[in-house]
């Protein structure tokens, strides 16, 4: 506790009680003697009939209690309902005492100061968010200092890692993943190893949250608050205009396929909240993630468009001939793309469906010149017309990779103010007026 923080506990308690955190301060007026006009409390024992200076001493007697109340009162005032309570999860302050906060802030016995720019992560209270992990520790006269990095480097000593102190910089950090491909998706679990943001305060956490899960801690509080607005699937397609104003022509089991595709845990980190219609819910895994997704974002309305189109398709029937192992090793091709494997099979697993020179040899052996599977062309009756309808659809999906990126990039740079699907009806509306 500091000069400072004691004036303003005393300049509180004059103007009305302070309950805060098992700290009770009063003042008395109307005592009528200034000498025996405060009381103070506190989990250890309770004073009354102080005078101001018997008050001072009181208070200096417990200054884990004044300086809690001055940080929570006083540094964070004027701080968002979601922002407060998500520092206050960091330290668990609905299920600890300041006492045993104060402690585990500290790293137990061991008091903690500014992180060491060749240690390890400091000690303080750990809490994992998708895959950050935060660890709160104890600064002087009761500040909070946080240190931010990816959960899969808890163990990494600073000196390993790349240590930043500018919030702002979290957005630069965490636009490519470790193998340098753009995240559309901010909340793919592709989040880059290898940098740490330390002690940094309040603030400044959240502004760093904000940039790598722009919304999460708000639909967070939302929920907890019981006031999560979840917008479902049928109402995001249906108030679509322009060219994503198709979308709700996709079934009721092509929205399964696509919650199946992108929404579980291995694509993103949210867990879905909404349905196919209120009351009418998807069977897919809406995952497990700590915070909620609200309504279909920008990426899975734009990935709904180009799927929309190719399920307008009709089923044909194809003949084609291939061994037992063929036919198996095509199926590994999809599981292998569909997991994200693909980069992971060396040349040397030739025993992989999905090994280069495996499927090398597999296109040698079974497709032609034009690249048909068994020479068997998707348009059996005009070979030509097929090949200039191939090309007017390789438009098509160049077009629509342009307005995937769009989104992208419009996820990425809207991301301090909106969620992922808040970003998509601006977006769409955007793309919307521009088609017209
Ligand atoms: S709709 Fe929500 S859960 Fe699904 S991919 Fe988008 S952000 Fe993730």
């Amino acid at each position: 506790m500091n000069d400072r923080q004691f004036e303003a506990l005393h300049e509180a308690v004059r103007a009305e009680p302070v309950e805060f955190d098992g700290l009770h301060a009063a003042y008395d007026p109307d005592s009528g003697d200034e000498e025996s006009a405060y009381r103070l409390a506190t989990p250890d024992g309770e004073w009354a009939d102080l005078s101001e200076s018997e008050f001072r001493e009181r208070a200096e007697s417990n200054p884990w209690y004044v300086s809690n109340w001055y940080f929570w009162e006083r540094h964070l005032d004027g701080r968002s309902p979601a922002r407060r309570a998500f520092l206050r999860r960091l330290e668990a302050a609905d299920h600890h005492t300041v006492e045993e906060r104060y402690e585990a802030l500290s790293g137990g016995a061991e008091a903690v100061g500014e992180s060491d720019a060749t240690g390890a992560e400091p000690a303080g209270m750990v809490t994992e968010w998708g895959q950050l992990r935060i660890v709160a520790t104890l600064g002087a006269d009761g500040t909070r200092l946080y240190h931010l990095r990816h959960h899969a480097d808890a163990d990494a000593p600073l000196t390993d890692l790349d240590v930043h102190t500018d919030p702002l910089d979290a957005r630069r950090l965490t636009k490519f993943d470790d193998r340098g491909r753009y995240r559309p998706l901010k909340t793919a679990p592709s989040l880059p190893t290898g940098w740490a943001f330390t002690d940094l305060r309040a603030g400044d956490l959240l502004s760093a949250m904000d940039a790598i899960y722009p919304a999460t801690v708000e639909n967070w509080y939302r929920e907890e608050a019981g006031d999560l607005d979840v917008t479902h699937w049928s109402e995001t397609a249906e108030r679509q205009t322009g060219i994503y104003g198709i979308i709700d022509e996709l079934d009721r089991e092509g929205v399964e396929w696509i919650a199946e595709s992108c929404c579980v845990d291995s694509q993103c980190l949210k867990r879905r909240e909404w349905q196919f219609a209120e009351g009418d819910e998807l069977s897919a895994d809406g995952g497990t993630g700590v915070f909620p997704c609200r309504e279909p974002c920008s990426l899975v309305v734009a990935a709904a468009r180009k799927w929309t189109t190719l399920e307008r398709e009709e089923e044909r029937e194809y003949t084609f001939h291939l061994t037992p192992s063929e036919k198996e090793q095509i199926e590994e091709i999809v599981d292998s793309v569909a997991e994200g494997e693909v980069d992971d099979i060396r040349e040397a697993d030739v025993y992989e469906g999905a090994n280069r020179y495996r499927a090398r040899f597999l296109r040698a052996k079974r497709m032609d010149d034009h690249g048909n599977l068994g020479g068997v062309p998707t348009e059996p009756d005009d070979h030509e017309e097929h090949h200039e309808d191939e090309h007017a659809d390789h438009e098509d999906d160049e077009d629509d990779h342009d307005a995937g990126d769009d989104h992208g990039e419009d996820d990425h740079d809207a991301g301090d103010d909106h969620d992922e699907g808040d970003d998509a009806h601006e977006t769409h509306d955007a793309d919307a007026s521009d088609d017209q």
